[in-house]
């Protein structure tokens, strides 16, 4: 068992948990107002007062900024190569092209950012590894690297043969894959917070405790109102992630699951001895993927993508502790990894997951409002936000130009069914996943009822998997 296993988790703890703000308190001004203070509203905050640098810029966040999964997650910061083939499906190859290079741009703008600006967020650029674990998955990676050749950027993800992943990383459960160059890991509390203070430095108002509960919109703006005030802003962009999906004209749009991480004490030595010394993050092929990078002082952070739906958007609860699922991961773990057994494991942590129907992050403003928001990262958003943020920043500001133009922004919607069958179809669906991936892996052939109940997302239009 985990050592603690907490709702902040290990990196938030590492990071130093900052004091908070002061609530917002009476009526304030502004051009812009974020609602929700994650890598969304903070890398949106940004690029508004990069883009106009005068603008009275307000962030509302419910709690501390950062302390959501911005600060929890696995830190890969990966771009949208690794969607290709679902977004060309979806939008034709010239707007793929394009939607994934700028995602390739928010990979390297990442780091350099971090480099500008002296935030000390780990930020390692050692590509990413989509591994196959069962012969029922070599086809995933190897979609992939199709994917990107019948394009013409094969350089985007190269094939891997088994031995080559086992020169990158060495498991007894690893067969082929596919290598992404374009891709780091970062400790994700400390590019948030990092974020955090740059904002508070940068003269964004920022005001944590403050929990935006209504919302109205009037022709020449919108007011935002919290428990002890009010914000007038001729824009509002609402990046409140998970929770979005209380929102009555997006809770059609949005899912909320959950994933659950766990990391080791530092094991150097077993990293050089599996030969994990690249810096690559890694998952498996899974529709509940299994997620896994290691840190400069040696551990491995391990995550599993396989927690349990939330029921609309409750996202506090089992989405962020829970102990079997906790301990669930950590028996992942030492399957994938044998030698960590034995090992101590300092810390276990989980959170919610907002995902959109074809797990692409959604960018879009409210019919007739001065009202932006984006949703459905689906597990990955720490790279995209930054090109998300960036796009509702030129929203906000009313300045279409090529970011506003991607294929992200207004894409035909795509719904899911309401609660509460959403909530219960979605429990039979992941009990069905998990049996399939069981067998599979086993090397048996899932039985035709499972294979039924796993293939309904894709039959009405949702996708599940990589
Ligand atoms: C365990 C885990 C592992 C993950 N691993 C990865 C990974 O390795 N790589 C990757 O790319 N992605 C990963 N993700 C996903 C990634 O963390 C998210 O996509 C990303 O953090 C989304 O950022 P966000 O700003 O949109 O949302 P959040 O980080 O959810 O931020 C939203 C903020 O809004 C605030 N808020 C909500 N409602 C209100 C309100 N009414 N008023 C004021 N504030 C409000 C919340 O408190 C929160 O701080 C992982 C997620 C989890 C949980």
């Amino acid at each position: 068992m985990a050592e603690r296993h907490t709702r902040y988790g290990w990196w938030l703890e590492e990071a130093g948990l900052p004091e908070a703000r002061r609530p917002l308190d009476g009526t304030v001004d502004a051009d812009v107002v974020i609602v929700g203070g994650g890598y969304t509203g903070m890398w949106t905050a940004w690029f508004v007062t990069e883009l106009e640098p005068d603008a009275r810029v307000v962030v509302l966040e419910a709690e501390v900024c950062g302390t959501g999964p911005s600060g929890r997650n696995g830190g890969f910061v990966n771009s949208l190569w690794i969607g290709l083939a679902r977004i060309r499906e979806r939008f034709g190859a010239a707007a793929a092209l394009d939607v994934a290079r700028a995602s390739e741009a928010a990979v390297d703008g990442v780091g350099h950012w971090c480099r500008e600006q002296g935030v000390d967020a780990w930020y390692r650029r050692g590509g990413y590894l989509q591994v196959s674990t069962t012969p029922a998955h070599d086809h995933s990676p190897l979609a992939a690297v199709q994917a990107a050749a019948s394009l013409g950027v094969q350089k985007t993800c190269i094939a891997q043969t088994p031995s080559e992943v086992r020169e990158r990383c060495c498991s007894p459960l690893f067969r082929g894959g596919a290598y992404y160059p374009a891709a780091a890991t970062v400790q994700p509390a400390r590019l948030a917070l990092g974020l955090r203070e740059r904002l508070i430095e940068q003269g964004v108002q920022v005001f944590e405790g403050s929990h935006a509960r209504r919302l109205r919109s009037h022709a020449g703006g919108v007011e935002i109102e919290t428990h002890g005030g009010r914000v007038r802003a001729n824009a509002a962009v609402l990046a409140a992630g998970g929770r979005l999906a209380a929102h009555p004209s997006l809770r059609r749009r949005l899912t909320v699951t959950s994933s659950h991480m766990v990391i080791t004490e530092p094991v150097p030595d077993i990293l050089e001895k599996i030969g994990w010394t690249g810096g690559e993050c890694i998952t498996d092929s899974r529709a509940m993927v299994q997620y896994f990078r290691t840190t400069p002082d040696g551990r491995i952070a391990f995550g599993w993508g396989g927690g349990r739906i939330v029921a609309g958007a409750r996202i506090n609860g089992r989405a962020e502790v829970d102990g079997r699922v906790a301990a669930e991961v950590e028996r992942r773990l030492a399957r994938v990894f044998p030698a960590v057994r034995g090992r101590r494991i300092d810390h276990a942590w989980g959170g919610p997951i907002d995902v959109s129907p074809s797990h692409l992050p959604v960018i879009g403003s409210l019919t007739g409002d001065h009202v932006h928001y984006a949703f459905g990262y689906t597990g990955n958003g720490v790279g995209p936000s930054r090109l998300v943020g960036r796009t509702l920043a030129s929203m906000a500001l009313e300045r279409p130009d090529e970011y506003t133009r991607l294929a992200l922004v207004e894409p035909p919607p795509v719904r899911v069914p309401p609660e509460p069958f959403r909530y219960a179809g979605g429990a039979i669906i992941r009990a069905a996943l998990l049996r399939r991936e069981r067998l599979e892996e086993e090397g048996r052939r899932p039985d035709p009822l499972t294979r039924f109940v796993a293939g309904v997302p894709e039959r009405i239009g949702v996708h599940i998997g990589r």
